[in-house]
Parts: structure tokens; sequence; C-alpha cells
């Protein structure tokens, strides 16, 4: 494979807190259209991965490339632009606004040139706003108010929020927490189905979920790749057990 293939190159990183490593020397590559699930124990750097990658911390040291582009000095939501989308761990999605409203305010703004109140424009961003609820399973709660909605409806909306931009790159921090055995299944699917158009990388513990969805498993400790490889290898690898699935 050349690396042209890769969607994102994450070579030799490293981030320091007043001297202790949360990343340490860590190497992950990630196809275009892979499902990349990132385990490990609390503390293991999971979170503070996903934060070099989006751009909301700077590493100490190393390469990240996206699409063959070095990141290392590109702010957020430079990022964002250039077609990465992150979801964090608590959702942030407008209450008070209905379903409709949340996915309309996260359209891109500048796609369109004939400028934001045209009918065109309105159509354009109604037809979007309409694939997306429907991929995400709210087209029926359109017009409801997103407080309304369900934990794991919330989390499917703030997931179409980031679909709404068509990233290459999606990150989600433990998107099943809190949900229903119905909810995780139906996020299972919605995953199977997004990453056939763009590469995903899932933080989660449900390993369960993980089999389910992982094309390839990263197992994290102390800031370091473990272990790395399909679901049925690393849960046969004996320091996996030991660092993680043995608790
Ligand atoms: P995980 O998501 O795998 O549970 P984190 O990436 O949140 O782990 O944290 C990795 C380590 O880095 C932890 O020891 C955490 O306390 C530390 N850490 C994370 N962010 C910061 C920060 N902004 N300042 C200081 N320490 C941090
Ligand atoms: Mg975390």
């Amino acid at each position: 494979m050349s690396e042209t293939d890769f969607i994102l190159a994450v070579e030799d990183l490293s981030v320091s807190f007043d001297g202790f490593k949360a990343i340490d020397a860590l190497t992950l590559y990630v196809d275009k259209n892979e499902l990349r699930v990132v385990i490990g124990p609390n503390g293991a750097g999971k979170t503070t991965l996903l934060d070099l990658i989006c751009g909301k911390i700077r590493a100490s040291s190393g390469s990240i490339k996206f699409r063959n582009q070095e990141l290392t000095r590109i702010a957020e939501h430079r990022r964002v632009r250039m077609g990465m989308g992150r979801k964090f761990q608590t959702p942030s999605i407008y209450e008070n606004l209905s379903v409709f409203q949340n996915l309309e305010v996260s359209y891109p703004s500048g796609r369109s040139v004939l400028g934001a109140l045209s009918y065109r424009r309105t159509q354009e961003v109604g037809a979007r706003v309409h694939a997306v609820a429907h991929e995400i399973g709210l087209e029926e709660q359109l017009k409801q108010d997103a407080c309304l909605l369900s934990h794991g409806q919330k989390q499917w909306l703030e997931i179409g929020m980031l679909l709404i931009q068509d990233p290459a790159l999606l990150m989600l921090d433990e998107p099943i927490a809190g949900m229903s055995a119905r909810e995780r299944e139906l996020t299972a699917e919605l995953l199977q189905r997004i990453c056939k158009n763009r590469s995903v990388i899932v933080i989660e513990h449900d390993m369960e979920f993980v089999a389910r969805i992982a094309h390839k498993v990263t197992v994290m400790h102390q800031g370091k790749v473990l272990a790395e490889g399909s679901m049925s290898k690393v849960q046969a690898d004996p320091r996996v057990v030991d660092v993680y699935l043995g608790h």
C-alpha cells in the first residue's frame, strides 16, 4: 500500500503535560473508508490522541498527515474545512432549536455562491438536511425541539451535524455511552453505513459493540500503541488481556 492510500498518517507523535507524556511516540495509519476503533484503559491517551488530530491541542513532536498534508501547524477550524469532524463525549447540540434547525446551522456556510437567503440555497440546504435526517433516523423528528429527543437521539443528531459537512474523517469519542441496547444496535448500523463514504475513528469501551463495527482495533496503553489488528487478533494478545480486557 502506498502512502497516498492513507487518509490519516500519525507518526512518532508525542505530547507532554507538565513533563507527563500523555502520547508517547505514537504511530498509526488509517485507510480510506476504514472504521477504526481505539480501545484501552482510562488514561491511556485516547481522547488526547483525538485532540491532537483535530487540532484542539498541539503536539510536542511528531507528524500528523491528513490526505498527505501535514497538519501540525494548521489551526482547528481549518482542519474542519479540510474535512475533519470530531464529536466530543458530551453532546453539544442546540437544545432550544428544532432538529431541522440544528442541522441547518451546521451546514457549511461558505459553500454556496448564491448567498444565504436565495431560493436555490434554501432548497439545497433543505434537501441536504432531509438526507442527513434520514441517515441518522430522525426524519420524523425534524420539527421537534432538540431538548425533547432521547439521549441516543441527541447523540445521532450531533453525528448528523458533523455529517452535513460531509467530512472525509469522522472522529467519535464514546458515542454509545448511556445508550439503550436498541440504540446501540442502531448506532452500529449507522456507523457501518457512514464509513462507506469516509473514514471513521471511534473510541469505545463496549467490546460487543467494538466487535460489531471495527475493521481494525488499536489498543492504546500509556500513550503508546500496545497492539493493533483484527478484533480476534487483539483479543488473543496476552498483553491486551493483561492491561485491559482482563479487568
Ligand atoms: P483516555 O481518553 O484514554 O481515558 P486521556 O487522553 O483523557 O485518556 O488522558 C490521558 C492522560 O493525559 C491522563 O493521565 C490525563 O490525566 C492526562 N491529560 C489529558 N489531558 C490533559 C491536560 N489538558 N492537562 C494535563 N493532563 C492531561
Ligand atoms: Mg477519554
